[in-house]
């Protein structure tokens, strides 16, 4: 199938394209296979911004860095997110980068792109840590951290910048358009593999409480917004645990989000599952919901991960959200430190007990910031070296070897699907691709018969 550009479809275009209002061209206009420095160069010379703004997690940090490295624009270049709040100094160390913004950049990028188009001085703006010239020497000046920002006061996000295909979204068959949107921040868990607890550290001097909400109304507003001027219709709630809200200001956001009509899905802490909460949830919309297992041995959730959850607890959780029919999908991380294979079967068996048919599953990564990290004295030579989320079994932390752990990472979900007596030839079939080839066939067939 050729679309009307002469460009070739993609096999997984053409088979939502059958499904779909949108038309070919909508789903793909152009090839999108572009060379990303070649396409940021040539947007850089043709704009010629006086800021160039990165948000950079730790897995996309060097990528960043490199690029801006090869590029070395003429402009003015701040870092911010999760990677340089963590590590400020070794960030605003790097010679291409001016500023490092510290949390959360809300105002901070505001006042650093006014100041700078009026020409007034940078050095005391709040959450920014800058570099400065005094006679020969370069002096980092490290400003405090302003109070956190009241979400309702933040305008709808404006989606005018993107190109429409990113909107595009499977979900069950469907193409829907879709965005990511956050309603919340703060988690008030400490999982040891998590930023969380160092970032709460670091927001202490914020004053205001971690944790914060956006209101219903505000949150209602948005999406009206949303919905009226790009016509999404699916969201994904990215705030860390959705139902953390208090049960009468979810009954409040029911109230306003029903009459919309839209779908969302959100992520889940088993302990905040209840009855009413889930129920609320479901009227305002809730299509799928995704919760943390992480491991099936509750020692290593509890005493390695830092995550006091019980199976039980679990059970009960997907057991509520199975009642209001909502799509449930799993967290779970191998690879984690001391981990045996048996332990890594721990953690199919409790999915597959609790029937979960697709399983989302990573080798762990030790982000700096963590108690993981800190633990296991994960040297910054080593994390420059590692980079890629894929590369994470690198690390060595688990009892597993790296080419059995990859091989898990790959039939996770074979094993979840086949039942039990097909378990040692998955095992098998790590030396013969074309056992693999059969397995995959009838783990097809039979998701092919469950959709039916
Ligand atoms: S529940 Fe999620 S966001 Fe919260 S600390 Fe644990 S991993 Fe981090």
């Amino acid at each position: 199938q050729i679309a009307k550009n002469g460009k070739k479809m993609p096999p997984a275009a053409i088979a939502f394209y059958k499904q779909t209002d949108y038309s070919l061209e909508d789903l793909v206009s152009k090839d999108p296979a572009v060379d990303i420095l070649e396409e940021f160069s040539k947007k850089i010379s043709e704009f010629k911004p006086s800021l160039i703004a990165v948000s950079s997690m730790t897995t996309n940090y060097y990528q960043s860095l490199e690029m801006i490295q090869k590029i070395r624009p003429k402009c003015k270049v701040i870092f911010g997110g999760v990677h340089p709040t963590l590590m400020p100094e070794s960030v605003i160390n790097e010679d291409v980068i001016d500023y490092v913004c510290v949390g959360e950049a809300d105002e901070a990028l505001v006042e650093l792109c006014e100041y700078l188009d009026k020409n007034k001085d940078t050095s005391n703006i709040r959450n920014l840590y800058l570099k400065v010239k005094k006679g020969r020497k370069v002096i980092i000046i490290k400003n405090k951290l302003r109070p956190f920002v009241n979400l309702d006061t933040l305008p709808p996000p404006d989606l005018s910048i993107f190109d429409h295909r990113y909107f595009f979204r499977p979900f069950l068959g469907k193409i829907y358009k879709g965005i990511y949107m956050s309603t919340a921040r703060g988690c008030p868990r400490g999982c040891a593999y998590c930023v969380n607890n160092r970032l709460r550290n670091i927001y202490k001097e914020c004053g205001r409480r971690y944790i914060r909400f956006q209101s219903p109304k505000i949150i209602a507003r948005n999406i009206t917004y949303i919905k009226k001027k790009y016509g999404i219709n699916w969201y994904k709630f990215s705030d860390d645990t959705f139902l953390l809200r208090p049960l009468a200001d979810l009954l409040k956001l029911k109230k306003l989000l029903k009459p919309l009509h839209i779908m969302f899905g959100c992520s889940v802490d088993p302990v905040t599952v209840t009855e009413e909460k889930v129920k609320a949830a479901k009227e305002m919309g809730c299509v799928s919901m995704s919760m943390g297992i992480e491991t099936g041995n509750e020692k290593i959730r509890k005493y390695v991960l830092g995550r006091n959850i019980s199976n039980n607890q679990i059970f009960e959780a997907v057991r509520i959200m199975r009642k209001y029919n909502i799509k449930i999908s799993t967290f779970n991380m191998i690879g984690l430190p001391g981990e045996t294979k048996e332990n890594i079967f721990e953690t199919i068996k409790l999915n597959k007990k609790l029937n979960i048919p697709d399983a989302n599953v990573y080798v762990m990564y030790p982000f700096p910031g963590t108690k993981i990290y800190e633990d296991f004295h994960i040297s910054r030579k080593k994390f420059k070296n590692i980079p890629a989320m894929e590369e994470a079994y690198l690390f060595n932390l688990s009892n597993v070897k790296n080419e059995e752990l990859l091989y898990f990472l790959r039939t996770f979900n074979l094993y979840l699907v086949l039942p039990e007596k097909y378990w040692q030839k998955i095992e098998k079939a790590r030396k013969s691709p074309k056992l693999y080839t059969v397995l995959i066939q009838i783990a097809q067939e039979i998701i092919n018969k469950n959709l039916d």
